[in-house]
């Protein structure tokens, strides 16, 4: 997301925030795109990643929509996704991320070199 109020012809890197922790985008923390400036940041990517993927345990309610690839529960099902799980993000609970955009941005960032972020394995911390 976007901070309110920036002039949207110059964005800096500290008019980013996460979508789900609202933490600036900085140089030592990744940040991955998703659609209308939606942003998901490392440390975010790694909790959803130990909770959905890991544990397989979903925290998103039923009907939420996804800011990331913006589908919404009627899309998912009609893609046979129905009922896939989800993150909601502990801090602020109008952002929910599908189980699918965690896999592609936690494939992307674990390839990226420029950055150290590694997808989680068991046993791994998973407080933000
Ligand atoms: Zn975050
Ligand atoms: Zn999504």
């Amino acid at each position: 997301m976007r901070k309110p109020g920036i002039d949207p012809n110059n964005v800096q890197m500290t008019d980013v925030l996460c979508d789900f922790c609202h933490r600036q985008w900085t140089d030592d923390e990744p940040m991955i795109e998703g659609h209308h400036g939606s942003c998901l940041c490392g440390e975010c990517l790694t909790v959803a990643y130990t909770e959905v993927i890991l544990n397989a345990r979903s925290t998103a309610p039923a009907e939420y929509k996804c800011p990331m690839c913006l589908e919404e529960a009627g899309d998912r099902e009609a893609l046979e996704r129905a009922g896939e799980g989800g993150w909601q993000s502990p801090l602020h609970d109008d952002a929910v991320i599908c189980k699918r955009c965690i896999e592609l941005a936690a494939r992307s960032l674990d390839k990226d070199r420029a950055w150290e972020w590694a997808a989680p394995r068991k046993g791994s911390p998973r407080e933000i």
